[in-house]
């Protein structure tokens, strides 16, 4: 079977790949002249590295390690010590560590946080551990109720101290989903915390050791060439041509540079490009269907990338951290955490500006202003000293929608790998599946849509396969439920 895939993301790679391991042939099209999506990088003329977003694997990611493994590209993650590390917004420069020791799940995550005075009171610590209960014991049905309150509206209902929330919730928030926890979901941050208490090593992370359009993308495209299969940069498509039917006819390429446009048949089709391009590319026969419609609900959140270039070491952290600042999420020196961007004597911290929405319009220069004036209290013994740390360069990469806003209520909107078309598939990280709008989520959804393709009755009874059965030296295979 020839299965043509729009978006060379991670959900569309690795759906090229469950499909290649199935005997099938996958035509992956690219819009852009890069790999990955969200986990695009470039190098800048110095060769040094930017990208779309400071990526953190976690040892949650089972689908992930998974595909890593077969690839055999799995020593390619640099794991970290077990420990999540917080800046102290009223200490600056100081940072709280939650230490998980190396014992079974939960009593490894409850010890770190016991064990930690900094952030909670005992007694914060008491009613947080009895406001959860419901979500550890009623499992993942409980959770995915709880879709329509807010963290802070659930943190309430619980009896739960509003100082959890602006001590570890908004932290965790802005570092899943870019927004704040009176914005965000409960059942995002509850999953996430359920997956770290059940799994040991559920919260360890992991840096990639260079970037991911390097070292994770093209090891799944070298795959997919190999079994036959083709990945095509800059073929955006235009549009998708219906038969009578409502099925899909074919994919329809922009041509670029004067070039004239391309037309894929093939015997299933695949969008494994972000909701918002889908929402606009849905032909106009399938709006008025419920299944089509539901992609209204969902739009992607605004991000940006900020990578700044220092004329010093400026920490020896290897980890990444938690800034609970209002400007920042997440950061991370890289020239620590990660090998290729490995520099003994300077800093290149990367860090995540979010929520984003009152910044996206603004120039590189205001962006990176405030940033600066963040660091300040970072790291206080390098910055607004006598002798401060200079920045050398700078690269800001803003992402105006990026994975699905994770509001309450969008649990209800988020599609299924199948749609009411026969030969027509999504893929991608918004699509429902249980890990959220992550890398894991992205190649579980990958995987989900080619075993969905590989099972589908309406094509196995084609009476006919465009498919160049010379092209793969397997044969087709069922694939096996998850
Ligand atoms: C700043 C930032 C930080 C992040 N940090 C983390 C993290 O630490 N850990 C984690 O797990 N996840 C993180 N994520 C989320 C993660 O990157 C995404 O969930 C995941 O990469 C989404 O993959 P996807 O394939 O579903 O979608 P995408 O990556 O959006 O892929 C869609 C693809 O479709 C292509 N496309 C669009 N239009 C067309 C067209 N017309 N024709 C053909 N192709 C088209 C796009 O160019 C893109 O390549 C982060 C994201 C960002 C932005």
């Amino acid at each position: 079977m020839r299965v043509a895939i729009a978006g060379a993301g991670l959900a569309g790679l690795s759906c090229a790949k469950y499909l290649i391991d199935a005997g099938h042939t996958p035509i992956v099209l690219e819009s852009r002249d890069v790999l990955g999506g969200l986990v695009a990088a470039w190098k800048d003329d110095d060769g040094d590295w930017y990208e779309t977003g400071l990526h953190a694997f976690f040892g949650a990611y089972p689908n992930m390690l998974q595909l890593m493994a077969e690839l055999g590209i799995e020593d390619r993650l640099q794991w970290k010590q077990h420990t999540l590390i917080f800046n102290q917004p009223d200490k600056p420069g100081v940072l709280s560590r939650f230490d998980v020791p190396d014992i079974p799940a939960p009593f490894n995550v409850i010890v770190s946080i016991l064990r930690n005075n900094d952030m909670l009171t005992w007694e914060q610590k008491i009613r947080f551990a009895i406001g959860l209960t419901p979500a550890i014991v009623r499992g993942q049905k409980y959770v995915e109720d709880m879709d329509k309150y807010s963290m802070n509206e659930w943190l309430r209902r619980q009896g739960i101290d509003e100082k959890v929330s602006t001590d570890v919730f908004i932290a965790a928030s802005k570092a899943l989903t870019f927004i704040n926890p009176d914005e965000v979901s409960s059942t995002i941050l509850l999953t996430a915390l359920n997956r770290f208490l059940q799994e040991r090593y559920g919260s360890k992370i992991a840096f990639l050791d260079g970037s991911p359009t390097e070292r994770l993308c093209q090891p799944i495209v070298d795959y997919i060439t190999a079994g036959g299969g083709e990945v095509h940069l800059k073929k955006p498509l235009k549009e998708i041509q219906l038969h009578e039917d409502g099925s899909v006819k074919s994919f329809v390429i922009r041509g670029l540079d004067g070039a004239p446009d391309e037309v894929i048949t093939a015997d299933a089709y695949v969008s494994a490009m972000s909701v918002d391009v889908m929402k606009v590319l849905t032909p106009p026969a399938w709006k008025a269907m419920p299944f089509f419609q539901k992609l209204d609900g969902l739009e992607g959140v605004p991000v940006i990338n900020l990578h700044l270039w220092f004329d010093r070491k400026l920490t020896d952290i290897d980890q990444l951290l938690f800034s609970r600042s209002e400007l920042l999420s997440v950061y991370a020196d890289m020239s620590v955490t990660c090998k290729e961007y490995a520099d003994p004597d300077r800093s290149m911290l990367e860090l995540v500006l979010a929520p984003a929405k009152d910044w996206i319009d603004k120039s590189d220069d205001e962006i990176i202003a405030a940033t600066m004036k963040d660091l300040e209290r970072l790291f206080p013994q390098h910055f607004g000293t006598e002798n401060p740390a200079k920045l050398r360069k700078f690269k800001v990469v803003k992402t105006p929608r990026s994975v699905y806003t994770a509001t309450p209520g969008r649990q209800a909107y988020r599609p299924d790998q199948i749609t009411p078309i026969p030969n027509f598939f999504l893929s991608g990280s918004y699509t429902m599946q249980r890990y959220l709008g992550s890398m894991e989520g992205a190649v579980l959804s990958g995987k989900l849509t080619a075993q969905a393709l590989v099972n589908s009755q309406w094509l196995s009874d084609l009476p006919h396969s465009t498919n160049d059965s010379t092209s793969t030296s397997q044969q087709p295979q069922p694939m096996a439920s998850l």
